[in-house]
């Protein structure tokens, strides 16, 4: 595979430099060091991606979707031969536990490929019949160049859960990794070349959100959107727009809560509620962080809770044993750090971790954090209404199941919750009144590739996954024909 040492663009199948010239540093944050150079692209290289992509439009959206199947079948093979590779790029960009990128991050973005390869063959759309007047049919085409945008925490993962949907759709793509974890999205450009992706298809453009994603954002013939990130971005991506009224697709930012009922397996609901705090050192957009506890079961689940975070193992995240690596970058080491800062002047108590951690060795200049516990805060304070996304979960107690759901929703976000419970009855009950896109019940980050995904309020708007990505990356068009 290519070195990597210059994370090029991938444009109309070929790897080239930035038409600036210039390039930004590329740090491993488990070690704080350079290693490698990012093409710092501009309007330039957007305007060459949007060309190679109206070049390849009319055979791509012309191919047969056995055709279509086959190549992103085999792009998903390519992505599994070369999982070590992979996984250790997610790693060393990214500062997660190579372990994860292994069994999460890496098998599911070559899930995204079989899925939406498998999803395209059996997509149908509707006919509505007007007896003895006339027949209705939908057709939903291809809507032509698309962008796709994607943050740091799940590179590739993310990255390709929105191209897999757009290309089985028949368009063509323009996307932007983040430039913070550019490296698994290098790569993919040399897995499509033999898949057989016709060159132009996908377009990987890489550089600054504001230089090169808003070019994306901006460009007049891309004309629709799907992006992930933070919500400030998202807010910022809609107004430009929506006035040229731009499909978008928009996952945003979250404050999960995390509620444990009275009648919960507790055991279960707090190993979980470790995973679901602490994956990803916390910087998964689905983490559970806020913990809403039953107060006649509080003190046991914080007590074990603080026990089972105690003996998290902080590594180099290239070692088969680490379960909590580096955080992305020095500035958002320092942005969750101010995040304690506030908590602490804010009343909270740290039950566990709260500092940095010092590595020794090759990390010792990485951006570690320790896993931090907070209890003693109410709901309304910056720490329990703003978004850390890092490794910081804080504990509340409730008394009974209203004020439950009531702390839950009391949040300007909302992505996703998890309820533990045995009652069958009360998880019905509290699933339909929690104001989040997902609602897992004695369970976390369980994925159906098939169930609509996304956030409601502040979290984002419009739905991917299964069919509702498939519509999103479609027009549809109405045909009536009247009976003579
Ligand atoms: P970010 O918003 O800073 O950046 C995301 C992407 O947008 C990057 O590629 C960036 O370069 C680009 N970008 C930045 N400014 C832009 C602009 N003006 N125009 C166009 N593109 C621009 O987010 P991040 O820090 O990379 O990611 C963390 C955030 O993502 C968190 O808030 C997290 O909750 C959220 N997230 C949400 C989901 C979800 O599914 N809802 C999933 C993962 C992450």
């Amino acid at each position: 595979m290519n070195s990597g040492n210059f994370i090029k663009n991938f444009i109309g199948g070929k790897y080239v430099n930035p038409i600036s010239g210039e390039w930004l540093d590329n740090y491993e944050p488990a070690t704080g060091q350079v290693y490698s150079q990012i093409a710092k692209s501009d309007k330039r290289d957007i305007e060459a991606a949007v060309a190679a992509g109206e070049n390849a439009l009319p055979i791509w959206r012309s191919t047969a979707l056995e055709d279509r199947f086959r190549i992103m079948n085999a792009i998903a093979e390519g992505i599994e031969r070369r999982l070590d590779t992979l996984a250790e790029a997610e790693s060393v960009d990214n500062g997660k536990p190579v372990s994860l990128a292994r069994k999460v991050d890496i098998p599911r973005a070559a899930a995204n490929f079989r899925f939406f390869a498998t999803a395209i063959m059996h997509y149908a759309s509707e006919s509505h019949h007007m007896p003895g007047v006339a027949i209705n049919y939908t057709l939903r085409q291809p809507i032509g160049v698309v962008g796709c945008i994607s943050p740091w925490n799940l590179p590739l993962y993310l990255f390709t859960w929105k191209i897999a949907p757009a290309i089985a759709a028949g368009n063509v793509v323009v996307a932007k990794p983040s430039e913070i974890t550019p490296m698994t999205a290098y790569l993919l450009g040399e897995i499509c070349n033999e898949a057989g992706l016709p060159p132009g298809v996908l377009n990987i453009v890489h550089g600054t959100g504001p230089d090169c994603g808003q070019a994306i954002v901006e460009h007049k013939n891309i004309k629709a959107i799907s992006f992930t990130g933070g919500t400030a971005t998202g807010a910022r991506i809609a107004s430009i727009a929506a006035p040229v009224f731009k499909k978008l697709s928009l996952e945003l930012g979250g404050k999960n809560p995390n509620i444990v009922f009275e009648d919960a397996d507790l055991q279960q609901a707090i190993s979980t509620g470790v995973l679901s705090s602490f994956s990803n050192q916390g910087q998964i957009c689905l983490c559970g962080s806020r913990i809403l506890v039953h107060r006649s079961v509080y003190d046991q689940y914080v007590e074990q809770f603080v026990e089972k975070v105690s003996r998290l193992r902080i590594d180099d995240p290239m070692s088969p044993n680490a379960q909590i690596g580096a955080v992305v970058s020095a500035e958002h080491k320092a942005k969750i750090l101010n995040h304690l800062n506030i908590a602490r002047q804010e009343g909270a108590k740290i039950a566990y971790g709260g500092q940095e951690y010092q590595m020794t060795g090759r990390c010792k200049d990485g951006y570690f954090l320790q896993p931090t516990v907070i209890t003693g805060l109410p709901n309304n304070c910056r720490t329990n209404q703003e978004e850390i996304f890092g490794p910081v979960v804080s504990i509340q107690a409730f008394d009974h199941e209203e004020e439950a759901i009531a702390l839950a929703n009391d949040s300007p976000y909302g992505l996703a919750a998890s309820v533990w419970t045995e009652n069958l009855n009360r998880a019905h009950r509290v699933a339909e009144q929690i104001q989040t896109g997902i609602v897992w019940v004695n369970c976390w980050l369980l994925r159906d590739l098939r169930t609509p995904f996304g956030g409601m309020k502040n979290s984002g708007v419009g739905r991917e996954g299964g069919w509702e990505a498939l519509r999103f990356f479609t027009e549809a068009k109405n045909v009536c024909i009247k009976h003579n």
